[in-house]
């Protein structure tokens, strides 16, 4: 006999399987002897008592019958034949990714063309820009085998649920490698030293199955003929003629957008959101968020989520990484971004979030108009790269205010809402040094401002959360892309180029892996069902 059941137990006893048993027992009314076994469908933690943390789980209970064999039903990926329609793949980040996974099950062959290096020869670049600051404008935090995603949090928590299947994309994580975990908590997480080994698998099956990914292969060009791509043209002179391309070239692909704008291919400014990252001692967010002392050892390290509108501008937090790590996550020299990850036993010493304010169109104009002095055409509201302009200029000035190479400039948090230039600051995650910085001379007035007022805010709704212990630092800008490459919404085409789909963050269409995945599997079913496979 089976039966589903709803239990609220300690945090001891949910970690210990023969407690478990027993309070399951005892739930419906039957011996621990006759429980033969049981499988978690959802788990979430209520910290909301101050008295007790509970853990609330949703259980598939088997008495007397063996538990079936869970997950058996494993996703087939077929070997294309030899004579199947093809798509080419720019941009090997979530959304390509599991775009090409879902071309093979359609039959379509996909090309993958990625502009960084493999997850093991990109590593190699990141230990340069974290030790020496280096920035390798092709293989970084953004660019390289998976993206975005793959040195990320790998947090796969989405509010996008209409946009397809969130369980699709958790199964296939699964299957290529991730902890079962990720199937039933509530706030999944796989880590940034889990991830390469899955990405590296999901591209070992594309390959397998006759689909291709190619490294260090940028798109630099294209041939248009009569409104559809006849080829593509990567920087290294190779050309790709193509009946279909999906473009999945993440947020921070600025020369895509500026090509695009050359050719005249319709792209528009899409509103943002910029600020910075705050990192908080991650014993101080579990006193908060736990109400003790010192986090018990059977509960994660705590997380937190904080919105609040200042002045009829949302600040928020963004990217949340307990026990996580700051991350140097420029795409070029001559700027400094910051962004976080964190190991997947989230058993870093420091809680880290980006904090940030949702930038607009007007007020981004103004700023620049302002401060660049200039009253260019580029600077109106018309213009596409506009807030792409603003997110460069902010990014600029916080390495020309920063310690040299991506030394970042930061302050200590209640110095930063006092206007104080911080004497000193306290130790950080963040690997390549911190420079102690008058942010008022990198953020925009009015981010700065309205920063400043939403932290005093979540210091009432998070007591000790506003504290010199904790610092900021400039600047988190590429929370999502600045520019949207327009599609429309049934064909899932460009307005202009009848064989060009637009997907994932960087068009504007996802936020985070998850979302982007799922955009992916999308326009792989359009371009297949196109493609008349
Ligand atoms: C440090 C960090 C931590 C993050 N943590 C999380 C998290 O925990 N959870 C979450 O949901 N999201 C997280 N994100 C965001 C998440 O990674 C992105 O939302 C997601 O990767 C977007 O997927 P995408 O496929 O649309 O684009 P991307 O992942 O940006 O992939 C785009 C790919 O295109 C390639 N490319 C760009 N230009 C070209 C070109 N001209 N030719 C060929 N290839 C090109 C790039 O090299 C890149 O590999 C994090 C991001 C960073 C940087």
């Amino acid at each position: 006999m089976q039966k589903q059941i709803q239990l609220r137990v300690k945090p001891e006893e949910a970690a210990n399987a023969s407690s478990l048993i027993f309070l399951v027992a005892q739930a419906i009314g039957q011996t621990p002897e006759s429980i033969s076994g049981y499988h978690i469908l959802k788990q979430s933690i209520d910290a909301r008592s101050r008295q007790q943390i509970w853990i609330n789980l949703s259980l598939l209970v088997f008495i007397n019958e063996s538990p079936s064999n869970r997950y058996s039903d494993k996703l087939i990926f077929p070997v294309l034949p030899t004579n199947a329609k093809e798509v080419i793949i720019i941009g090997a980040g979530p959304a390509g990714l599991f775009a090409a996974l879902e071309c093979i099950q359609l039959g379509v062959r996909p090309i993958v063309l990625e502009r960084g290096k493999d997850v093991r020869s990109r590593r190699r670049d990141l230990a340069k820009l974290n030790k020496e600051g280096i920035v390798n404008p092709e293989s970084n935090y953004c660019f390289g085998e998976g993206g975005a995603g793959t040195y990320s949090d790998g947090k796969l928590y989405t509010r996008s649920n209409k946009r397809g299947s969130i369980d699709k994309i958790l199964r296939l994580f699964y299957q290529f490698g991730a902890d079962e975990r990720i199937l039933y908590e509530a706030h999944p997480h796989i880590g940034t030293n889990k991830l390469p080994h899955i990405i590296t698998s999901m591209r070992t099956q594309i390959e397998q199955s006759g689909g291709k990914v190619l490294f260090e292969k940028k798109l630099v060009d294209m041939v248009i003929e009569k409104g559809t791509i006849k080829e593509v043209f990567t920087a290294d002179g190779d050309r790709y003629p193509t009946q279909a391309v999906l473009l999945a070239t993440g947020h921070s692909a600025r020369d895509i957008f500026s090509l695009f704008y050359e050719k005249g291919i319709l792209i528009e400014a899409k509103p943002f959101a910029l600020g910075v990252r705050v990192e908080h001692p991650q014993s101080i967010v579990d006193g908060i968020q736990y109400h003790c002392a010192v986090r018990g050892p059977n509960l994660p390290p705590a997380s937190y989520s904080l919105v609040e509108q200042v002045n009829d501008r949302g600040v928020f937090s963004f990217c949340m990484c307990p026990g996580g790590i700051i991350a140097p996550a420029a795409t070029a020299p001559g700027e400094i971004v910051v962004n976080g990850w964190s190991p997947s036993k989230r058993d870093n010493a420091f809680a880290n979030s980006g904090m940030v304010v949702q930038i607009d169109l007007a007020t981004a104009a103004e700023y620049l108009t302002k401060s660049t002095k200039k009253n260019n055409s580029s600077i109106n509201l018309n213009n596409p790269l506009l807030l792409l302009d603003f997110q460069i200029y902010v990014e600029q000035k916080s390495f020309e205010f920063g310690g040299g190479k991506q030394i970042a400039p930061a302050s200590r948090l209640v110095d930063f809402c006092s206007n104080k230039i911080s004497k000193d600051l306290p130790n950080a995650s963040y690997l390549p040094g911190l420079h102690s910085a008058d942010l008022s001379n990198i953020l925009p007035n009015f981010v700065r401002n309205t920063l400043q007022e939403g932290f005093k805010a979540f210091g009432k709704k998070m007591k000790g959360y506003y504290t010199n212990d904790a610092i900021v630092v400039a600047t988190e800008s590429r929370t999502s892309s600045p520019v949207r490459i327009p599609r429309d919404p049934v064909s899932y085409q460009h307005p202009q180029l009848s064989n060009l789909y637009p997907c994932g963050e960087g068009a504007g269409y996802a936020g985070g892996i998850v979302s982007a995945a799922m955009d992916g599997q999308k326009l792989a079913q359009v371009i297949a069902s196109q493609l008349g496979s």
